[in-house]
């Protein structure tokens, strides 16, 4: 089988898949594996237990990615990450861990590969078509797994697929995440009342014109002899499966960090003597695409926190919509938070005014809980040999929204390569018995 897109989704797939006995080839078009988590430089784990009862909801493969970071001092540890409902990390290691699980699990592993063309027939995808180094190339397999975070496969393959919200098509704001280096760490606020003084001062940063949309305090890795910390407080708009809108965002992301950086050094503590260490590899993808698959999540389920018998992964995380309309600045200020919510304080938005009813009281799972994904969501409702997984399974706008950080993106990843591996001689995806797939995948470790 052939899984394509080496983030934290397409990582587990193809694990999964490989230790199940099935042939399998990773495919990515970067150097590195890791996707948002590290091309992106996003070093939180997120979606990883309910907030009531610190229950796992989140286990199998995403559990041994973190020992791994854990076992070189580059992440919190595993249990203590569940009572924290977090896990901070560092990328590097992310990128050096799954690089060792991929190989040790026996998959093929081909980095510097774009995924192009699709073959198709029938009701069957037969090939994809690789550009890179090498040229192009065709490679073939029974199954597929769409893991490229856009549902690339999905759309160059003719299947159905979906973008942004209803009201206007507009999908979540990205992120170029920067990292400041040279650090007095100690210093730098995260929590409490220091917190609270930066987020007033940057109040009125943003009211003069500060190119970011809050104050974000980092976690720090449990690695005592880091001296940086990574930001998320940039806000771009686009199509993320448009060069040039992304071409824009990238441009204008590494523009912000650099006026950002410079006023972190005059006004956060801590940060006097900092520098820009680095922009992210790419600017951070909330949201782009998402495969029609045989069934569908939807904020219901998430606000009625919905359980399933053909559940294979849950999701805790609630609905986290960054605002599509990407306010920075005194705009920004206006919004006074994050997600798109009825109580934003822009009143003005087209949103509040005409789309209400697209927009959430809360986000919340109820009773702080989890909801359930189910096998069809992950199933392509066009072609019998295609699965996705991670952010791009089959969900409403606002569930996607949910069930898009990494813990969830990763138990889903593992049950699509684990339930490809079952289907690896049919090829037909719609025969995988489902309480087999379950019982595999329970024996394994996830959290179902
Ligand atoms: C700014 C930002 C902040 C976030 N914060 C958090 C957080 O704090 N905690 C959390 O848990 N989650 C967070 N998330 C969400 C989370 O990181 C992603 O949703 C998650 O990584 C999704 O995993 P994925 O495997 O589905 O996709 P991705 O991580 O996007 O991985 C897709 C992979 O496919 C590859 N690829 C894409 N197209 C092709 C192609 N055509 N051919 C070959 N390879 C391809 C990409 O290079 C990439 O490696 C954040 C996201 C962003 C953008």
């Amino acid at each position: 089988m052939v899984v394509a897109g080496g983030g934290p989704s397409g990582i587990c797939a193809a694990v999964a898949a490989a230790r199940a006995g099935a042939r399998t080839l990773l495919i990515e078009r970067y150097g590195f594996l890791g996707g948002i988590a590290t091309a992106g430089w996003v070093d939180l784990l997120l979606g990883i237990a309910p907030a009531r009862t610190g229950e796992m909801v989140v286990g199998g493969l995403f559990r041994e990615l973190v020992d791994g970071m854990a076992a070189l001092g580059c992440a919190r540890p595993f249990d203590e990450g569940i009572r924290a409902g977090r896990i901070p990390f560092e990328p590097e290691a992310f990128k050096l861990v799954a690089d060792a699980l991929v190989l040790g699990s026996g998959a093929d592993l081909l980095l510097h590969s774009t995924v192009g063309e699709a073959i198709v027939a029938g009701d069957r995808l037969r090939a994809l078509v690789l550009e890179g180094k090498s040229g192009a190339r065709a490679v073939e397999a029974r199954v597929f797994v769409d893991a490229t975070g856009d549902a690339d496969v999905v759309a160059r393959a003719g299947a159905r697929w979906e973008m942004g919200r209803p009201a206007d098509g507009r999908v979540q704001a990205m992120s170029m995440i920067l990292q400041m280096g040279g650090l007095d760490v100690d210093r730098v606020p995260t929590r409490g009342e220091d917190a609270e003084a930066v987020k007033a001062a940057t109040r009125e940063a943003l009211m003069a014109g500060l190119p970011a949309y809050r104050w974000h305090s980092p976690e720090r890795s449990p690695d005592a002899r880091q001296d940086s910390l990574a930001f998320n407080v940039t806000h771009l708009s686009g199509d993320p499966t448009d060069a040039t809108d992304l071409s824009r965002a990238e441009v204008k992301g590494r523009k912000d960090a650099w006026e950002i950086a410079r006023w972190m050094r005059e006004a956060v503590p801590g940060m006097e003597r900092s520098h820009l260490q680095l922009t992210a590899h790419m600017v951070g993808v909330r949201e782009s695409r998402r495969m029609v698959g045989r069934e569908t999540v939807t904020c219901e389920d998430l606000l009625t926190g919905r359980k399933r018998p053909d559940a294979i992964a849950r999701c805790t995380f609630g609905l986290d919509v960054h605002c599509p309309m990407a306010h920075t600045g005194p705009e920004a200020a206006q919004v006074d938070g994050v997600a798109c919510r009825q109580s934003c304080g822009k009143r003005d938005c087209h949103m509040l005014t005409r789309h209400l009813d697209e927009v959430p009281e809360h986000g919340g799972v109820a009773d702080r809980s989890w909801y359930d994904i189910p096998w069809d969501a992950l199933v392509s409702a066009d072609l019998r040999n295609l699965l996705t997984c991670g952010r791009s399974v089959s969900a409403d706008h606002q569930a996607m929204a949910s069930l898009r950080v990494m813990g969830p993106a990763m138990a889903t990843g593992q049950a699509a390569g684990a339930g490809a591996a079952l289907a690896a001689e049919s090829g037909d995806l719609t025969e995988v018995d489902v309480t087999e797939l379950q019982r595999r995948l329970r024996d394994a470790g996830a959290a179902i």
